[in-house]
């Protein structure tokens, strides 16, 4: 099994941990592509199904390739057990399904991620469970949301698009004080840039669709924790409703994790990189990125974080007609509403990720018709300010015209 130490540097482990090897003596990790496992005989199938007997049974419970990933993103996350699943909704459904009963409430913070939304508000709803939103950042907020009721505390922090961010320390506080459960949506920093367990986090939420891939290709998710009583109810929760990750997209996600510590580094650089020119660009009237020493979660971010992340967001003078020609205008970046790929993203949240959420919804979150967030790949970061300009240089130059 696999010879992971804790005293393993990330880049080390990130290369390194979960992997084990069979007889064949493979270099790579090998892909399992199989549905069920054989047993020596009936007693030790039976041995196995009853769970008195390590071993695998069928890859919906577990998978030798599916393991590796889950060992190796759990070490990455500091975290003793990982479930992976089919992909990150399937891991807060999982959540969901192992942690809530009817008559439960949760604190969830206003500004996750459009499917979160619906699935706590439309879906767990229905089955009695009551979802409070709060704002990300306001500590007060948080501690009128928490009822005798409230049993999980859901978070992504920094949030999307305009990169709040939350004291996860002080919340995992909060938690505990009213016996909740923490769990902190960590799909845009990934454990490169924050370990939400160590700061007091009881659950890390993982859509591998993103960074942990970084290029694409695969849709996955994950969830980690320390306490094996809630990693139990987990694993049962998903090896008996079913979406479980596939071997081969379990695959790709260990190819993707080995280089998940140079990627998120560079994706930092170049968001700062982006982040420096747009926040001089006359254009611009307003830009959302953490690492900016304006940024109201600036500070925060600098003591839970140890990088800024790859995303940001700005406002660009004029309303939905500009913000749409700086996203036409564009000629490498791609135009879609995914992000953490290697490829640059550019998306108009207002009217895609956001637009089934009304107007008042939208305001409150700072989401405003001007607003454009970009998730800044691994591209050369001149190429990337250079396709950016096509849009936004025009626009200066006509607001510069205005002015005289
Ligand atoms: C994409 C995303 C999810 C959902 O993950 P899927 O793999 O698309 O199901 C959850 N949280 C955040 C922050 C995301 O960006």
């Amino acid at each position: 099994m696999t010879r992971a130490t804790p005293c393993w540097e990330i880049e080390t482990q990130a290369v390194r941990a979960g992997q084990f090897r069979t007889d064949e003596c493979e270099h790579s990790d090998p892909i399992f592509a199989t549905s069920s496992f054989v047993f020596e005989s009936a007693a030790d199938a039976a041995a196995k199904f009853s769970g008195n007997q390590p071993g695998n049974v069928y890859s919906r419970f577990t998978n030798p390739t599916v393991r590796a990933f889950e060992q190796r993103l759990a070490v990455l996350e500091g975290g003793q057990y990982c479930v992976a699943t089919a992909s990150g909704m399937s891991a807060i459904l999982c959540l969901a399904l192992a942690t809530l009963k009817a008559g439960d409430r949760v604190a969830v913070s206003a500004s996750v991620f459009g499917s979160t939304v619906s699935f706590f508000s439309k879906i767990l709803a229905r089955f009695g469970v009551t979802p409070d939103f709060v704002p990300l950042a306001d500590p007060d907020a948080w501690q009128r949301a928490m009822t005798p009721r409230t049993r999980l505390i859901f978070v992504e922090t920094p949030s999307n698009p305009t990169c709040d961010v939350v004291d996860i320390e002080a919340l995992s506080v909060l938690a505990r004080r009213t016996q909740a459960l923490l769990a902190v949506d960590n799909v845009y920093c990934t454990p490169v840039l924050q370990k939400p367990l160590s700061l007091g986090a009881d659950v890390v939420v993982h859509s591998a669709t993103k960074y942990l891939d970084g290029q694409g290709r695969c849709m996955g998710g994950a969830l980690v924790v320390n306490d094996k009583e809630l990693f139990d109810n987990l694993f049962n929760a998903l090896r008996t409703a079913g979406p479980a990750m596939s071997p081969f997209n379990a695959w790709v996600f260990l190819k993707g994790l080995e280089t998940l510590p140079l990627r998120m580094r560079a994706h930092c650089d170049h968001a700062a990189a982006v982040a420096q020119w747009l926040a001089a660009h006359p254009a611009v009237e307003r830009l959302y990125y953490p690492g900016l020493a304006t940024h109201p979660g600036h500070e925060r971010a600098a003591q839970q974080q140890t990088g800024f992340g790859g995303i940001l967001a700005f406002e660009v003078r004029g309303g939905r007609e500009n913000a749409w020609q700086v996203i036409d205008a564009t000629r490498m970046v791609s135009i879609t509403a995914n992000l953490g790929d290697s490829k640059t993203t550019i998306t108009h949240p207002a009217s895609t990720t956001h637009s089934r959420i009304s107007a008042e919804e939208r305001a409150a979150m700072g989401i405003n018709e001007s607003l454009i967030r970009v998730s800044v790949g691994l591209e050369n970061p001149s190429d990337i300010i250079a396709d950016l300009a096509r849009g936004l240089d025009p626009i200066a130059t006509e607001s510069r015209a205005c002015v005289a």
